[in-house]
C-alpha cells in the first residue's frame, strides 16, 4: 500500500541485506539464511511454529559443534518444543561440566568458599531467552531466529565474545499451539497487501485468539501450578541449567513502544535488592543499546513482579534475574498506530531482537556479579526458618501428595514424617507431608506456602489514595496465590524446626487394592481422589449409586456421598477395573458382603440414588471468557478423566441440547444478549425439563437477571446518607463541606458497583445438609474476581449452599479492601435452585479457575456428576 511508505518506521533498514539487523555484524554465509531453509526472510512473513522448528534444526545441524537442540516437551495438539543452546565450541563440548557446576552453585550448602570462587570465575553466564508464550504475540519468534543466526554467522568481537562467555539458551517457541492458530487466522485473511487498519480482519482474531494453548490457558500464569505440558517440560529444563538470566520475550498493543526492566512495583517481597539492581543494571545495557538504533522504549510503569506464576517472576524465586519485554505488536505485517504512522512485523522483530543483544551483553559485563549474587541468594535463602507440616489426617491425602508433586517438580526438597514428629508444638503423625524454607529454594517455599506475600506498606497507601480519587488501582493480577489454600488445605507453619526422623517425599504412596466382595463395594466421599474414581469409573460404564445420607456399617461411618458399586449391576470383571481405579486415583474401595447399616440408609433406601454418565455440553465461544471455559474443560477432562462437549453459544437454543444432561455456562460477558430472549426461553424449557445449568462467575449474573436464579447484584454499600428523594427538584438543599473527607464523601457516586477485586482467595462455609456440599470438609476457598457480590437466596427460592465467612474469616490469601471485605461477607458462594424437574447452580467464584483450585474437585464433581441425580431428568438409556 503506497500510503504506508512514507510512514514506515523502520524504514530505514527496508531493503538491506541481512546485517540490517546489526549493520556490523557481517553474517557468514556458511550458516543457512532463514530464506534459504523456509523461502522468506526474517521479518518478511509470520513464521509458523513448524517454519521456526525448521530453521533451529538447520543451525544445529550446520554448526553441530557451537549447538545442542533439545526437544523437552510436546504441546496438546503433537507440537514439539525445543530450545537451541548456542556457545563457543570449547562451551558446548563441556555443557554437561557447566551444567553440573551451576547445580553446584545452586546449593551452596555442600560447597566450600574456594570451590564456590572457582565455579565463580571459570562458569560461563547461562542466559534462557524464551519467546511467544502468548502465541499471537508474534515477533518474538522470529526475532529468537535472528539472534540464534547472528550468534552463529557472525565473526563480529561482540558475538564472539557473548558465544565465550555466555550459554545462550533459545526457546523460540513456548506456545506452539497458540502460534500456530494465529498464524493460521492470519493466512486465511490476507490479501495482495497488508491491511495496517486497527479494524482489518487479519488483525482482529476470533475468540479465542492465539494467546493461549490448546486448553486455552494463559500459560503465563501457569510457573508455578504446572498445570500444562508446555510448562512442565520447560520447568524441568530450566532446573537442570539454573539460568542466571531469564528472559520472557511478549508483546503489547501497537500503539506502545517497548519495555524492558526495571519491573513496576509492587514488588513480590521475596525478591531481593540485589535482584533489583541486577535488573537495573543489565536494563541500563539494554537501554543504551535501544539508544544507539533511536528505539523508543519505558521502564516500570507497569508489568509488576508480584505473582509467581510469571516467566518473569517464577525463575526469579529461584535466585535469577527474571525479566519481561514487550514490543509493540503489528498484530500482522503491519498495524495503524493512532498517531498515523504504521508499524511493521519487521520492526518488531528487530527490537526485539536488539533487546536480547542488549541482554546478553549486559551479562556478559556483570558475568562474576551476576555469579556471586545468585550464589548469595541461594545462600541466604536457606537460612529462612519458616517450616510447614500437612498432617494427613487433618487434610485429602490425594491433595497433601499433589502439592508435594507439584513443589518437588518445581525444585523444591520436600519431606515425608517417618515416624510422629513435632513441629511448631504440634504432633503430625507419621507420613504427614513436610517443606522447610530453610533450602536454596527458600524465598519460592516461602511465596507458595505463605498465605500471603505482602506489597510494600506504601505501594498499599498509595493505592487507596488512588481508590478514593476513584482512579484505577496499579495491580496488575490475582493478589492471592498460596497453594494450601488453593487446595484447601491445613498447614501448621511457623518459625522452628522439625523434631523427630524424616525422609525425603518419594510419591504419592500406593494405594491399598480392594478385596473380592459377593454384594457391593464401599468409596467414602470424602477427598479429591473419590471424586477422581468417581469420574473414570463412569467412563468405564460403572454402575453405580451415591447415598445422599451417611451411614454406619462395622463401626465406620460413611459420609454422605458415599458411592456404592453393587456386584450384581456390574460386569463380571468388575474387581479388576475397580483395583485399577483404585490404584490410578488412590481413592479407598472398600468391600462389604452386607447392606446392613447400623446407622443410617440401606443401599435399597430412596435417598440412594443412580449416578449415570452425564453428557455435558460447555458453552464455547463469545461471549464466554475463553480462560475460563478452558480451564473447565481441562479440570473435566485432563484432570478428572471425563469428556466434555464444547458447544458454541450461538447453537445453545437447538434442539440437539435435548441430548445433554449438564450444560456448563463459564465466566463470561453477556449471554443475555448472545442467547437473546428465545435462546433465555429455550434455556429454561430445557432446564425445567431436568436439565441440570451451571453458571460460574460472570454467567451467574446472566442467571440473575432472569428467572432462573431470584438473586440480584448488590450496588457498593455506600456510608453518606444523601437523600434520593431530591433527584427530581433542580435544586438541592444546601451544605457545608467542612474537610476532606466529607468531600470525599459527597463526591462518592451513590450507584456505583463495589470496587473491583483483582483476584483474592475467600473462605466460604458449607451447607452440610445439603447434596451439593458433600465431601467438602466444611470450608472451601473460592478465587473471586470482579465484582459480583450477590444477595443470598431467600429459603423459599432456593438454597446457599456455600456462603462466605465472616468479615474477620473472609480472607485465605491476597488483599482486599476494607469495603469489600465488610460487603462480601456471609454473601452466597453456590446457590441452587429447583426449577421444573431441574435445576440452576449458581458458583459465584470459578472452581477452575487456572486449573489449580483442586480444592474446589469434589464440589465441581458433585455439580456436574452427582448433579443429575438430584434432577427428575428422564434419561434416555
Ligand atoms: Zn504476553
Amino acid at each position: 500500500m503506497k500510503r504506508i511508505i512514507p510512514f514506515l518506521i523502520g524504514i530505514f533498514w527496508l531493503g538491506l541485506a541481512q546485517a540490517e539487523f546489526w549493520p556490523e555484524a557481517a553474517l557468514n554465509e556458511s550458516v543457512p539464511s532463514l530464506e534459504a531453509v523456509v523461502g522468506h526472510d526474517h521479518g518478511e512473513k509470520i513464521s509458523s511454529p513448524a517454519q521456526l522448528d525448521a530453521y533451529i534444526r538447520a543451525l544445529a545441524s550446520a554448526a553441530p559443534d557451537r549447538t545442542r537442540l533439545v526437544q523437552y516437551a510436546t504441546s496438546w495438539e503433537g507440537r514439539p518444543l525445543s530450545y537451541l543452546v548456542i556457545s563457543s565450541e570449547a562451551n558446548i563440548a563441556r555443557l554437561d561440566t557447566i551444567k553440573a557446576g551451576m547445580q553446584q552453585l545452586a546449593d551452596p550448602r555442600n560447597l566450600d568458599s574456594s570451590a564456590a570462587s572457582l565455579l565463580v570465575r571459570t562458569l560461563p553466564a547461562v542466559v534462557w531467552l524464551s519467546y511467544g508464550v502468548h502465541g499471537n504475540e508474534i515477533s518474538s519468534g522470529d526475532a529468537a531466529l535472528v539472534l540464534a543466526r547472528h550468534l552463529l554467522a557472525s565473526g563480529n568481537p561482540m558475538f564472539q565474545r557473548i558465544l565465550e562467555d555466555a550459554i545462550v539458551v533459545i526457546d523460540p517457541a513456548q506456545n506452539p499451539d497458540g502460534r500456530a492458530r494465529f498464524v493460521h487466522h492470519y493466512e486465511q485473511h490476507q490479501g495482495i497487501e497488508p491491511a495496517p487498519s486497527s479494524i482489518a480482519a487479519e488483525r482482529r482474531e476470533a475468540w479465542p485468539n492465539g494467546r493461549t494453548n490448546h486448553y486455552l490457558f494463559d500459560m503465563n500464569r501457569d510457573w508455578f501450578a504446572l498445570t500444562q505440558p508446555e510448562t512442565q517440560g520447560r520447568i524441568a529444563a530450566l532446573l537442570e541449567y539454573y539460568p542466571l538470566v531469564h528472559v520472557d520475550v511478549h508483546e503489547m498493543s501497537t500503539d506502545s513502544t517497548y519495555y524492558f526492566p526495571p519491573a513496576a512495583m509492587p514488588f513480590n517481597p521475596h525478591i531481593t535488592d540485589s535482584q533489583k539492581s541486577g535488573l537495573d543494571t543489565v536494563g541500563k545495557v539494554i537501554a543504551n543499546t535501544f539508544d544507539r538504533f533511536g528505539f523508543d522504549y519505558f521502564t516500570r510503569e507497569v508489568f509488576d513482579a508480584l505473582y509467581p506464576g510469571y516467566g518473569d517472576s517464577w525463575p526469579a524465586f529461584h535466585g535469577s534475574l527474571g525479566m519481561t519485554f514487550e514490543m509493540a505488536s503489528a498484530r500482522g505485517l503491519a498495524g495503524a498506530r493512532s498517531d498515523g504512522t504504521v508499524l511493521t512485523y519487521k520492526d518488531g522483530v528487530h527490537r526485539q531482537f536488539v533487546a536480547t543483544v542488549g541482554t546478553l551483553n549486559g551479562t556478559v559485563e556483570n558475568r562474576r556479579a551476576l555469579l556471586n549474587n545468585f550464589l548469595e541468594f541461594r545462600r541466604t535463602a536457606a537460612e529462612d526458618r519458616r517450616v510447614y507440616g500437612f498432617a494427613l489426617d487433618r487434610n485429602d491425602p490425594a491433595l497433601v501428595h499433589q502439592l508435594a508433586g507439584k513443589l518437588t517438580a518445581q525444585g523444591v526438597e520436600v519431606s515425608v514424617a517417618a515416624e510422629q514428629v513435632r513441629i511448631c508444638n504440634e504432633a503430625m503423625p507419621a507420613g504427614s507431608v513436610l517443606v522447610a524454607a530453610a533450602q536454596p529454594a527458600g524465598r519460592l517455599v516461602r511465596t507458595l506456602l505463605d498465605e500471603e506475600s505482602p506489597m510494600a506498606e506504601a505501594f498499599l497507601e498509595e493505592q487507596e489514595r488512588r481508590r478514593a480519587k476513584g482512579l484505577e488501582v496499579e495491580l496488575y493480577d490475582i493478589l492471592g496465590w498460596s497453594f494450601p489454600a488453593l487446595y484447601g488445605l491445613e498447614v501448621t507453619s511457623c518459625d522452628g524446626t522439625i523434631r523427630g526422623a524424616i525422609d525425603s517425599w518419594q510419591g504419592t504412596p500406593a494405594q491399598t487394592l480392594p478385596n473380592e466382595s459377593s454384594l457391593a463395594w464401599l468409596v467414602p466421599w470424602d477427598s479429591r481422589a473419590s471424586a477422581e474414581f468417581l469420574t473414570k469409573a463412569l467412563r468405564r460404564d460403572v454402575v453405580l449409586h451415591t447415598s445422599t445420607n451417611s451411614f454406619t456399617q462395622a463401626n465406620r461411618e460413611y459420609p454422605d456421598g458415599t458411592l456404592i458399586i453393587k456386584v450384581r449391576e456390574n460386569r463380571e470383571d468388575i474387581l479388576e477395573t475397580l483395583q485399577t481405579l483404585a490404584a490410578e486415583t488412590g481413592a479407598e474401595v472398600i468391600a462389604t458382603n452386607s447392606s446392613w447399616s447400623d446407622k443410617g440408609s440401606n443401599f435399597g433406601s430412596s435417598n440412594v440414588r443412580r449416578v449415570r454418565p452425564p453428557k455435558i455440553a460447555l458453552a464455547w465461544d463469545e461471549p464466554t471468557n475463553s480462560n475460563s471455559t478452558g480451564a473447565m474443560r481441562h479440570v473435566i477432562e485432563r484432570q478428572l478423566g471425563y469428556p466434555v462437549t464444547p458447544v458454541r453459544t450461538s447453537d445453545l437454543g437447538r434442539p440437539a441440547l435435548d441430548g445433554f444432561d449438564v450444560l456448563i455456562l463459564p465466566n463470561g460477558g453477556n449471554y443475555g444478549d448472545a442467547l437473546g430472549e428465545s435462546g433465555t426461553e429455550r434455556l429454561e424449557r430445557w432446564v425445567s425439563e431436568g436439565g441440570t445449568l451451571i453458571g460460574v462467575a460472570g454467567a451467574v449474573r446472566y442467571l440473575s437477571a432472569t428467572d432462573m436464579l431470584p438473586t440480584k447484584r448488590e450496588r457498593a454499600v455506600v456510608e453518606t446518607a444523601e437523600s434520593d428523594e431530591q433527584e427530581d427538584s433542580a435544586m438541592i438543599e444546601g451544605t457545608i463541606i467542612a474537610d476532606q473527607d466529607q468531600y470525599e464523601s459527597a463526591i462518592e457516586p451513590l450507584k456505583a458497583a463495589p470496587d473491583r477485586i483483582p483476584g483474592v482467595l475467600m473462605r466460604a462455609a458449607v451447607d452440610p445438609d445439603h447434596w451439593l456440599g458433600a465431601g467438602t470438609r466444611g470450608t472451601v476457598n473460592f478465587m473471586v474476581t470482579g465484582r459480583d457480590v450477590y444477595d443470598p437466596l431467600d429459603l423459599d427460592e432456593g438454597t446457599n449452599v456455600a456462603r462466605f465467612e465472616s468479615a474477620d474469616e473472609l480472607l485465605a490469601g491476597g488483599h482486599l479492601w476494607e469495603e469489600n471485605r465488610q460487603q462480601w461477607a456471609f454473601k452466597p458462594a453456590v446457590m441452587v435452585r429447583s426449577v421444573g424437574r431441574g435445576q440452576v447452580i449458581g458458583l459465584v467464584g470459578d472452581p477452575a479457575f487456572r486449573g489449580y483450585m483442586n480444592g474446589l474437585d469434589v464440589l465441581t464433581v458433585n455439580a456436574v456428576f452427582r448433579g443429575p441425580a438430584y434432577t427428575n431428568r428422564s434419561f434416555a438409556y
